[in-house]
Formats: C-alpha cells, structure tokens, sequence
C-alpha cells in the first residue's frame, strides 16, 4: 500500500520525464531519419547501380539476334527474327580484373560462366546491363 507521499513522487516523476524525454527523442528521431537517407542514398548508389537498368537486353538461342528494349517493355519469348520461342532475357556479369561486362542469357546457356576477355571466373559479379553495355554488345533496338 503506497503512502501517499510515494504516490505523488511518482506522479511528478511521470509528469516530469515525458517532457525532459521529448527534446531528447525529436533529436533522436532526426538522427533517424537522417540516417535513413543516407543509408537510401548508398542503397541506391551500390545495390541499385548493380541492379536497376534501363533497359532489357534479349538473346535469341536459335537465330542469335540480339535486342534490348526500354525498362518497361517485355519482349519474348517469341523472337521477332526467327518467330521461335527462344528469346531470353540476358544478364551481365562484371569481371573483378578487367571490368568487361559478359552479356549471357539467364536460361538456356550451358557454357562455363567465364569472362569473354580475360577467361577470368565470374563469381558473385551479376550485374544488369544498361542500354549502353547491350548497345556495346551489339544488341539492337527491338521495335515494339
Ligand atoms: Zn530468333
Ligand atoms: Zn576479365
């Protein structure tokens, strides 16, 4: 049974630490926030630099064309060359010695995964080509 002593203790204790917290909190909260941009900011920086494109670059398995599209267009699988439904999706692969970007398809390749210049292994380097990496490739522009 609190005294009634004690119980105004804790109501002043109550009253006062909210307000002694709030300062602390809105500058933790800024801390956050500010924290969390940047950590967006790196994101896209690294992760989205690997992965985001802005383009889609195709393969045809049987007639060997190549073609790339904008980012919101999907072409395939049927090819618009041959009328076969072998058009794959590529992807690249950065190698770590040399930086030349490997174009391959995703599906459908059964050669060793090894880089065009320099035979280097390509481990972990999924990287997915832009518009100018397909263009270096030779892939033209498929009119949709
Ligand atoms: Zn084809
Ligand atoms: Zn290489």
């Amino acid at each position: 049974m609190p005294t009634p002593k004690q119980s105004r203790a804790c109501l002043a204790t109550t009253r006062v630490f909210p307000a002694e917290l709030r300062p602390g909190l809105g500058v933790v909260a800024l801390w956050l926030a500010a924290l969390a941009l940047m950590a967006t900011a790196c994101k896209k920086d690294v992760a989205l630099e690997a992965m985001e494109s802005d383009a889609n670059g195709y393969l045809c398995l049987k007639c060997g064309v190549k073609l790339f599209t904008d980012r919101t267009v999907f072409i395939g699988p049927q090819c618009p060359k041959c009328q076969q439904e072998t058009l794959m999706d590529v992807v690249g692969y950065e190698c770590k010695k040399d930086h030349h970007l490997t174009i391959r398809p995703k599906r459908g390749d059964r050669q060793p995964l090894a880089c065009e210049q320099c035979q280097g292994p390509l481990v972990n380097a999924m990287r997915s080509p832009r518009e100018k990496d397909l263009k270096a490739w030779g892939a033209a522009k498929a009119s949709s």
